[in-house]
């Protein structure tokens, strides 16, 4: 008891009121089963990583920074062979010099597919972002501009795949099929890594020379399997999500296939230079220890994420996924149906964080939405999300996304904080909370 007291005195002092702790505390107490399962898959997928470092030797040399051309540097070479190891790749590669999630997927792509190549999406619409890649909207150096054609499949209205529209949009100039595991922003469900291997084993049956490519943006570590264990061929992903464990300040990683790691890699530096150049200057202790730590840190996503769907689902919102179903992803949808009240979430969330948490976020126009939105983040990286933040256009259905957050106790606390916003200003059914 003198704990909770001295735990609840901390909210207290945070300005979390009584009611909210104590609907917090009521809450968090339903989910104990959940949270030790989930407790399990970290367990599991840390002792993955901590394999694969001792089986690629990793070294105090390898914490060395370079510089130059970066030739023969041990640390990042190494730091390639974990990623290998880790998510069962023949070949990996991690670098610095890949700036984003959408940088690596643009590599995969504009080094694995040639002129007269097309790509195929069977899982619908990427990622907006992706949509200069392509070229689906006009955009300069994208696939488009070097004739590299593009068709898309859409999941059935219950989120399984058509596969009959896919046999047939598969011709043989479909070279690579790039198949998103994460819902990011749409409303479609996220692919589980089970679902990812039966579309992968489908598209081999049609074609089997097919390269299978997995956007694994805010996937990794949240399931005990990778798509590589289920047939894929190649992953991508950002440091700056999941596996970077919020501790790589920049970065991109492709693995799989050698021969599809090493177009990317001739692309991203130059051909007949490949893997052998790009110093990692001072960087890459960072990307070992965050991906060391990348599985704890997912966990305490996760829980966050179904903590909020709890919280925010008995006070009669509309969350997504929703508070007990499986997640294969770190993302979290809650629609309000009211603007000031997903203003008030996003206030919450950064007045809960450990930097700028004494700004206040605003709605916003931003170049490429149609209306404004409103954005909250007190990260230590900026623009990481596998850090707690909270995001959403002003427009109907007023639905907020959020994820991340590298502790445990502080995604709680940040959702705690959303809820006492919605509370102090009469946003919420408090009868619900009893
Ligand atoms: C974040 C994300 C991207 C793009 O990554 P950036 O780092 O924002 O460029 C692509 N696909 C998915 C599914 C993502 O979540």
């Amino acid at each position: 008891m003198s704990h909770n007291n001295a735990i609840q005195q901390q909210y207290e002092r945070l300005g979390i009121c009584k009611e909210v702790y104590a609907f917090g505390a009521k809450t968090e107490e339903k989910l104990k089963a959940r949270f030790d399962a989930l407790d399990r898959v970290t367990e599991c997928n840390q002792l993955k990583v901590l394999h694969a470092m001792q089986q690629a030797k990793v070294s105090a040399e390898c914490f060395q920074a370079t510089n130059g051309y970066g030739y023969n540097d041990l640390g990042r070479d190494t730091l390639e062979a974990v990623y290998a190891a880790c998510f069962c790749a023949e070949d990996a590669l991690v670098r610095p010099q890949i700036t984003c999630g959408t940088h690596a997927l643009a590599l995969a792509l504009l080094s694995n597919l040639r002129p007269g190549d097309e790509l195929l999406s069977p899982v619908g619409k990427p990622y907006d972002t992706l949509e200069s890649v392509i070229g689906i909207r006009p955009a300069k150096g994208s696939l488009a501009e070097y004739g590299i054609t593009y068709r898309q499949v859409d999941l059935l209205p219950d989120g399984s795949f058509d596969y009959e529209k896919i046999r047939a949009a598969v011709t043989k100039r479909t070279k690579l099929a790039t198949i998103q595991r994460s819902k990011g922003y749409a409303t479609r469900p996220t692919l589980s890594v089970a679902r990812i291997g039966e579309l992968v084993a489908f598209l081999k049956s049609v074609k089997p020379d097919i390269i299978c490519m997995v956007d694994n943006c805010y996937g990794e570590f949240v399931e005990e399997k990778e798509p590589l264990e289920v047939g894929a061929d190649l992953i991508v992903g950002s440091l700056i999500k999941n596996p970077g464990g919020g501790l790589a300040p920049i970065g991109g990683y492709l693995a799989g296939k050698k021969e599809c790691v090493e177009n990317a890699a001739y692309r991203l530096t130059s051909p007949g230079l490949g893997k052998e150049v790009g110093a990692s200057l001072g960087v890459i202790q960072s990307f070992y220890q965050g991906l060391f730590l990348a599985p704890t840190v997912v966990n305490a996503a996760l829980k966050g994420a179904i903590f909020a769907a709890n919280i925010y689902e008995t006070l009669g919102f509309d969350v997504l996924p929703n508070g007990s179903e499986d997640r294969h992803d770190i993302i979290q949808a809650v629609t309000f149906h009211n603007p000031n009240a997903m203003i008030a979430f996003c206030k919450g969330i950064q007045a809960a964080a450990p930097v700028d948490s004494y700004v206040t976020p605003e709605p916003w126009a931003m170049p490429g939405y149609d209306s404004e939105v409103i954005m909250a983040a007190g990260a230590f990286v900026q623009g990481s999300s596998i850090e707690l933040s909270a995001d959403g256009p002003i427009k109907p259905p007023h639905a907020v996304y959020f994820q991340g957050g590298l502790t445990w106790h502080h995604a709680k606390f940040g959702i705690l904080m959303s809820l006492q916003k919605l509370y102090e200003q009469n946003l919420v059914n408090k009868d619900l909370m009893w």
